[in-house]
């Protein structure tokens, strides 16, 4: 089949008992496009994937699949194929037999399916166990049978739920890779749902960061990282500072901020009145120890904790009114001149890494 654009129009889940699960989102993941569905556990993932399969029935809005609405077609009539958490083999079933299952139940002739299964199979690597059953298969071997097992409909976008959560590490990033070739191989859309930042970079052309039902960004990934729409996706995707006050001043440049009880920053806005609160993200890589901190763009910091990660070291900071502030600093740096926890530092950072933060849809 045709690769086909996947449209999600207004689109909210209701479950039986009052949980809005998913609140009235909309999506265009064009037709192609390796798209992670990204967020803490509950935040509306797997729903949202599952409405698109067919496998849960929406509430509002509609599904189309290309030029056809899918809201009410059952899963096998869509064209999409899902692939499980738990692969769900059978047991009993050599491994072409339960990637040719499908097709037996359309009754394909079994010379034909046998056939088409081996395909499959060798599309992801697996020809040689063709006849193995899935006890005797690994954990990353049953998932690529899995993944075989819904290629064979050929469809037009394949939907994982958190296909890489079994796995350990090491095979995590080498099927990891294994995914990302197939899908440009096979040019069809995968959408992918997972609760890790670091899978959805790697593998995502379109990253949808979730929260509490709703969108909080879509884009690629280095637009999420580097230019996180608001304070949960800055605070999800990690390596950022957030830091939220109320607008003082209006400067030529910009903004002046308070943090209660703490230090007035600098921004570089024009769309903040004075008294409204805002929020600014600085990356943590982007902060530097100079003295004196910059007035507006820096402020001391008392040293709480000190990791060390190998290329960089994390500096973990508290100041009077911020959270939570981070300084990730080259190994080399660090060790130059070593820093101990109960330190005071002076903190600073440039004027265009204050990146000024929306608020979120779900607050
Ligand atoms: P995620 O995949 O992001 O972890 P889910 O889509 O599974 O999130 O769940 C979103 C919300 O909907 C959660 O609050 C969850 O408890 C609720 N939920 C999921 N499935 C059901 C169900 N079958 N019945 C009732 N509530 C559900």
């Amino acid at each position: 089949m045709e690769p086909a654009q996947i449209e999600i129009v207004g689109v909210t889940k209701r479950y039986p008992g009052g949980t809005t699960a998913v609140d009235d989102v909309s999506l265009k993941v064009p037709a192609g496009t390796y798209c992670c569905l990204l967020g803490p556990s509950g935040c509306g993932k797997s729903t949202t994937l599952r409405m698109v399969a067919g496998h849960e029935s929406i509430s509002e809005g509609h599904i189309r699949l290309g030029n056809t609405v899918v809201t009410d077609l059952p899963p096998a009539k869509r064209g999409t194929a899902m692939m499980f958490q738990s692969y769900a083999l059978f047991p009993h079933l050599d491994t072409t037999d339960n990637v040719a299952f499908s097709l037996k139940m359309k009754g394909v002739d079994k010379a034909v399916r046998r056939a088409k299964a081996l395909d499959m199979l060798k599309l992801v690597q697996m020809e040689h166990l063709a006849e193995r059953r899935p006890a005797q298969l690994s954990g990353g071997q049953q998932q690529r049978v899995a993944l075989a097992r819904a290629l064979i409909t050929d469809p037009q976008a394949l939907l994982l739920d958190e296909p890489l959560s079994a796995l350990d590490p090491f095979l995590k990033i080498k099927v990891r890779q294994e995914l990302k070739k197939l899908q440009s191989q096979l040019g069809i859309s995968f959408i992918h749902v997972t609760h890790s930042q670091e899978e959805a970079m790697a593998l995502a052309d379109l990253v949808v960061v979730m929260n509490k039902g709703r969108i909080e960004q879509a884009a690629e990934p280095r637009e999420v990282f580097n230019r996180p729409a608001t304070a949960f996706v800055a605070r999800f995707m990690g390596d950022h500072n957030v830091i939220a006050g109320r607008v003082s001043k209006i400067t030529p440049s910009g903004i002046e901020f308070d943090v209660p009880g703490g230090a007035t920053f600098n921004a570089p806005t024009e769309s903040f009145d004075v008294g409204e609160p805002i929020e600014i993200a600085v990356r943590n890589d982007r902060v530097k120890f100079v003295t004196p901190p910059k007035k507006g763009c820096g402020m001391t910091g008392l040293v709480q904790n000190i990791e060390y990660h190998g290329q960089k070291v994390q500096i973990s900071l508290s100041a009077p009114g911020i959270d939570a502030f981070d300084a990730q600093i080259p190994e080399s740096e660090f060790f130059a001149k070593p820093l101990s926890v109960g330190d005071a530092v002076p903190l600073t950072w440039a004027p265009e890494d204050v990146h000024i933060l929306k608020s979120s849809p779900a607050a």
